[in-house]
Formats: C-alpha cells, structure tokens, sequence
C-alpha cells in the first residue's frame, strides 16, 4: 500500500509568508465553497529539489472562476478571468496566483489544441508533461499537506529522471520534445529510456506544431542558464534540424554562447543567442527558418540584420578606415546584430572595428544640435541636415573638439 506523504512543514519553509498565507486562504475558501484545492505543476517539482520557484500554480476541483470571484471580493486583489480556459489570476501587491478549473483534455488530432472538459485532480495530472511535473498538493484543510503524485514523480525526482506519462505524449504535443531537453539539462537529469525512444521516433511530429508554439519553446530554451547544453542535445538527437535542416548545436555555438554571457551585463541575452544561433545560415536559410518560427517584427528584423551585416564585413577589413566611415557602415544595424558578428567573427580587425563602434563611435555626438544651428542663423531644411552630419563626421575622426571648433565648420560649411 502506498503510504501518504505529508508536506505541510515543507510547504510552510519553502514558501515566502505572504504567499503561504494567500494560499492556505484560498484553500479555506474553496473548502466553503464544496471544492478542494491543489498546488501543481513546477512548484511541486521545485520543492522536492529545493530550488526557488514562486510562480504557484493552484488547481480547483470545481469552479476556479467562482473561487476567484469570491476572493476577489473578500481581499484587495486584482482579478483577471479567461472563461474560456476556465481560469483565473489574482494579482496581490507582491505576488500573484494563477487558479485552473482541474481539467481532462482530449487532443483532437496532433498538435491542435485540446478540447477541455472539467475533471478530477488526477485527470488534471494526466493531461501533463512529465511524471516531475505532474504532482500536487493538496491544501484543502482536511487533507492540507497531502502529496498527490499518481505517475510516481517522486521517485523519478530521486532518480533524475524525465519520464512522459504515456507512449502518446509526444504525438500529442510535440513541443514536449522541446520541454524535454530544457528540464534534461536544466535539472542535470536524463530521458528515461522508454521517453527517449518515443521522443527520437516521434521528432517528426513537431512539423505538426505552430509556428508561434515552437518559437515560444525555443524562448524559453534561450532564457536558461546554459541553452547551448540544450540545443547540442537537440542537434545530437536531430531536434534542431527539424526546425531547420542547417541550424547546428556544435562546439562553435557552445563558445559563442559562453562570449556572450561574459557581456550579459550590457546586453540582454536572448537576442543575441538567436542571432548566434542563426549566423550558420545563409539568408535565404533564415528566410525559411523566419518562415517556421514567425516571429515578431523587432526579432525578425534582427535575424536578418545580422546577417546582412556578416555578408558586408569583408568591408571592415580595409586598412586606414576613418572612423566615419566605420560609423557609416555599421549605424543602421541595431546594436545587437553587431555584438553577435563581433562574437562571431573570427577576425580580429573586423571584431576591434566592431567594438569600436558598439563602446564608441556610436555614442559620439557634436556638441551643437540643431536648435543652436538655427540659432546661429542656419535656415531649417537639408543644408541644415547636411551640416549636422558633417559636424558628426569631424567629431568622429578627431577634428574638432571644442564647440569653438564646431562653430568654425559651421560658419565653413555655410559659407560655400
Ligand atoms: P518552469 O520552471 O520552466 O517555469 P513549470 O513547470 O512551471 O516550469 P510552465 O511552462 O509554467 O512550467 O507550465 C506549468 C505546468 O504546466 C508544468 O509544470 C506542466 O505540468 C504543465 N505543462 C506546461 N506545458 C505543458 C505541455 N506542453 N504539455 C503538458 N503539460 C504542460
């Protein structure tokens, strides 16, 4: 017989006050309510391993919005509702804690979203990723503490483990092939050698998933510690080349990756590992991989930069480049695109001259502006535009340097 777990001392240490407080609350009330409330999904799993994670999720067998609706009345809390998906946010001043009606799904076909019928806390369990990610805790008071864990999560969790619940979850929801790898290096654990076998077998099935849901896997494998762990594990496997057939995982992306979370300070980091990732591509092969994962206008604009600007390169190797010219070149690319070639490029003239305009040349500006052209007697218009550039040029190849030295090329220039 299977003995109960009780977590109830766990919970009370892992949780920051408030929110353990929140939470024993919103049990109270689904209890006065008739309905009994549960913590599931990634806090569970976090609080077996001791890792910060204060994103609660919380599963009602009943109505979540009519659990919200109710607390929402009796406390200073924000309430958002999607009827739709049966679900709820409350927004506390600190915090906040996203409530799901406890739920069965029923996959239409492969990769269409499910159709979703109320159901138990186990059907809700069932309906998940991976045996880790699919446990709860009830908080209901008669049975607070109480671990509900029906595909032995726990002990996959011991044993470092990635297990899918049944032989149809990848074909269900093929980005699960992609959730796979993250939590595999994430955790430092291994696929369980039945779920490695159905993921290999079914990496066709991602051509069944939108494009707006493998690029949001693919965020989220750029928003871990060390994505390149992953995406040379999805390239081994040949994950990555379903995305597409020319992306690599290789040595190459795994130390460009390490380059760029040495500036990660001065960039942010997601960015610049895409356009890393992308730099093997020819443009007509970031068309295509653009194609399959449809992303946002500034992002697609990036991608593309970046290798528009790797195939003008060769253009900074030119010995005695005037740094105008070095400025011409470079300041219409946005500033990521230049990092990733800076890290990419293997040319130390072409990596100095990048640098040169990323800490620089870029912030380099006259001291007059245009309100003190006018003011000296410059008619607005395109002289005026003309002059603010060549007033830029002489900054920026050191031949002025005071406002006096400015003033004098202004009166130069109009007087020609
Ligand atoms: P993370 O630490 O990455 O945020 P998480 O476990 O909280 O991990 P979410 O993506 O926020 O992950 O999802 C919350 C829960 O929803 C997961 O723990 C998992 O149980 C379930 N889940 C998410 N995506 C899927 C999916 N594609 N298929 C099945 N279950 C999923």
């Amino acid at each position: 017989m299977n003995q109960t777990i009780n977590l109830a001392s766990q919970i009370q240490e892992y949780l920051p006050r408030q929110l353990w407080q929140a939470v024993n609350t919103v049990g109270k009330k689904a209890t006065e309510l008739g309905q009994k409330l549960y913590l599931v999904g990634g806090v569970v799993r976090d609080l077996f391993l001791g890792r910060p994670n204060f994103d609660l999720d919380l599963a009602v067998e009943g109505d979540a919005v009519q659990l919200a609706r109710e607390l929402a009345r009796v406390s200073q809390t924000k309430l958002t509702i999607h009827p739709h998906f049966s679900t709820a946010r409350l927004d506390y001043k600190d915090f906040s804690l996203d409530i799901t009606t406890a739920r069965r799904e029923v996959y239409p076909r492969p990769g269409a979203l499910p159709v979703i019928e109320p159901g138990t806390i186990i059907d809700d369990l069932f309906r998940r990723d991976f045996s880790i990610n699919a446990m709860a805790i009830c908080l209901t008071p008669e049975y607070y503490g109480e671990l509900c864990d029906p595909y032995k999560g726990k002990d996959d969790l011991e044993r470092g483990l990635i297990r899918v619940l049944h032989d149809q979850s990848f074909k269900e929801d093929a980005t699960r092939i992609l959730r796979a790898l993250r939590y595999e290096q994430r955790l430092g654990f291994s696929l369980e050698p039945r779920t490695l076998q159905l993921l290999q077998h079914d990496i066709p099935m991602l051509d069944t998933v939108s494009s707006e849901r493998i690029r949001y896997d693919l965020e989220m494998i750029l928003k871990e510690e060390a994505p390149e762990k992953i995406l040379n594990q999805a390239y081994q496997l040949g994950v990555l080349q379903k995305l597409h057939p020319s992306l690599k995982g290789n040595g190459w992306l795994a130390q460009k990756f390490e380059q760029a979370r040495q500036l990660s300070k001065k960039v942010p980091l997601p960015p610049l590992y895409f356009s890393l990732l992308v730099y093997s591509l020819t443009e007509t092969e970031n068309e295509q991989f653009l194609l399959r994962i449809n992303p946002p206008k500034k992002l697609t604009q990036l991608l593309r930069d970046t290798l528009h600007l790797k195939r003008h390169l060769p253009e900074l190797t030119k010995p005695a480049l005037k740094p105008s010219r070095i400025y011409h070149l470079l300041y219409e690319y946005s500033p990521t695109a230049i990092q990733a070639n800076a890290i990419a490029s293997d040319t130390s003239k072409i990596r100095q001259r990048l640098e040169l305009f990323l800490y620089k040349l870029r912030y380099v500006k006259p001291l007059l502006d245009g309100t003190d052209l006018v003011r000296m007697g410059i008619p607005p218009g395109p002289q005026l535009g003309e002059i603010l550039k060549a007033l830029r040029q002489a900054k920026l190849n050191g031949k002025v340097r005071t406002r006096t030295d400015e003033e004098k090329l202004v009166h130069n220039c109009s007087s020609r």
